[in-house]
């Protein structure tokens, strides 16, 4: 079977690779010329992301890319240690941090490796669909023919829309997160670990990847503001934004950001609480595009990878896409909903259990 996918980022890379696996033949069109949207940001895979990967065996290059934290620990506005919990890490791989800019590379490198066709510069504004299966059309006019087409667009999707035009936009979660790297000497360190600071206004969080580089992120209470205005924001802007949050407090954080050259990027935080309808029968969403968790979740990208490794399992075992889609939603909507509820109120640490001990068995047949 010929499938498209619409976004090379974290789910249209993965569930290309697993297709490939199942015998399938995907073909990825991404917007951007490399990379993709939000590329400043780091993020953290959790065990059960990990466990996704290592069901197609593609967790090596993940884990050679990344850096390990086993917990964390949360620091009071006094400076005082809180309590630390520790990731449960036997048998399992995870947390593991890495830039989006890395994961995207790594896993498009290594979905190339496998042998899967991923056409940069090519993105999706439209698809028809009919008896011969469907036709996706790019802003660039070309048109491609395939059986399905698979919307791993992200927040924003196309396909969202053309599955059903009615679908919810997705909501801003009052939150605008800043992210920056710094080399600077002296300051705190986490190697290890993440260390989560609650000021008066905002929270911070940072840990030091391995070779000393402190890694941290600031998610401010905010209004939105026109996307516009927000893509027009200087490093310069952001670092001044998240050190206003945090200045005058007797914490790390201000200090952590003055220090931070250019390397600061920010972004107002979205979720996408429901979507009606997840497919149709030649077309079908995964990742982002279906069920965008907060930042605040650290899950988005681990339910991505848990999508495309059982979406891949279903067209392999159902007799036909619209059976596949069906099964595929029957085992995916009920978690990912309850966990962008959970991020929606922020306490996706507590009971995590049902989240990181999921585990997919790449050879256990889909059944009806
Ligand atoms: C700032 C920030 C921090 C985050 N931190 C974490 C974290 O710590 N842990 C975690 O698990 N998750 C985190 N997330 C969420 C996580 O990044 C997403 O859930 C994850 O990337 C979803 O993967 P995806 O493949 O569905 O979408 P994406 O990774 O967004 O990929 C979508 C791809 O589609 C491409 N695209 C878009 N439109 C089109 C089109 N029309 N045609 C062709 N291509 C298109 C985009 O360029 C992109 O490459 C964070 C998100 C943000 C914004």
């Amino acid at each position: 079977m010929r499938v498209l996918v619409a976004g090379g980022g974290i789910s249209g890379t993965v569930t290309a690779m697993a297709l490939k696996l199942a015998g399938h033949d995907p073909v990825v069109f991404e917007a951007y010329a490399s990379g993709g949207e939000d590329i400043g940001a780091f993020l953290t895979i959790m065990h059960n992301g990990m466990d996704a990967l290592r069901a197609i065996g593609a967790d090596g290059p993940v884990i050679d890319a990344s850096f390990a934290a086993h917990g964390v620990e949360l620091v009071l506005p006094t400076g005082e240690t809180a309590g630390r919990r520790d990731f449960e890490t036997e048998g399992l791989d995870g947390p593991r941090t890495v830039t989006r800019a890395t994961l995207y590379r790594v896993l498009q490198d290594e979905a190339t490796r496998r042998g899967v066709t991923l056409v940069h510069g090519r993105r999706l504004t439209g698809a028809k669909t009919g008896p011969g299966g469907v036709t996706a059309e790019f802003a660039d006019g070309t048109t491609e023919a395939g059986d399905v087409l698979i919307g791993a667009d992200g927040l924003h999707s196309v396909v969202r829309r053309l599955i059903d035009p009615a679908a919810a936009e997705p909501r801003f979660t009052g939150l605008t997160v800043v992210y920056g790297y710094t080399r600077a000497p002296g300051l705190p360190s986490a190697p290890g670990i993440y260390r989560m600071v609650r000021g008066s206004k905002a929270a911070f969080g940072f840990t030091t990847d391995p070779s000393g580089a402190t890694f941290w992120f600031a998610r401010v209470p905010d209004e939105e503001r026109p996307r516009a205005e927000i893509a027009a924001v200087t490093p310069d802007g952001w670092r001044e934004f998240a050190h206003a949050a945090f200045a005058g407090e007797p914490l790390p954080c201000a200090d952590i950001i003055a220090a931070t050259g250019d390397e600061v990027f920010g972004g107002h935080s979205y979720d996408v609480p429901e979507t009606r309808v997840w497919s149709t029968p030649e077309m079908v969403l995964i990742g982002d595009a279906a069920h965008a968790a907060s930042p605040a979740s650290a899950q988005g990208a681990s339910m991505a990878l848990e999508d495309s490794v059982v979406l891949a399992q279903c067209l392999r075992d159902r007799p036909d896409p619209a059976s596949a889609f069906e099964a595929y939603e029957g085992l995916r909507r009920e978690r990912v909903e309850k966990l962008v509820a959970a991020g929606a109120g922020q306490n996706v640490a507590d009971g995590t259990d049902w989240l990181y001990s999921h585990h997919i068995d790449w050879d256990a047949k889909i059944g009806g």
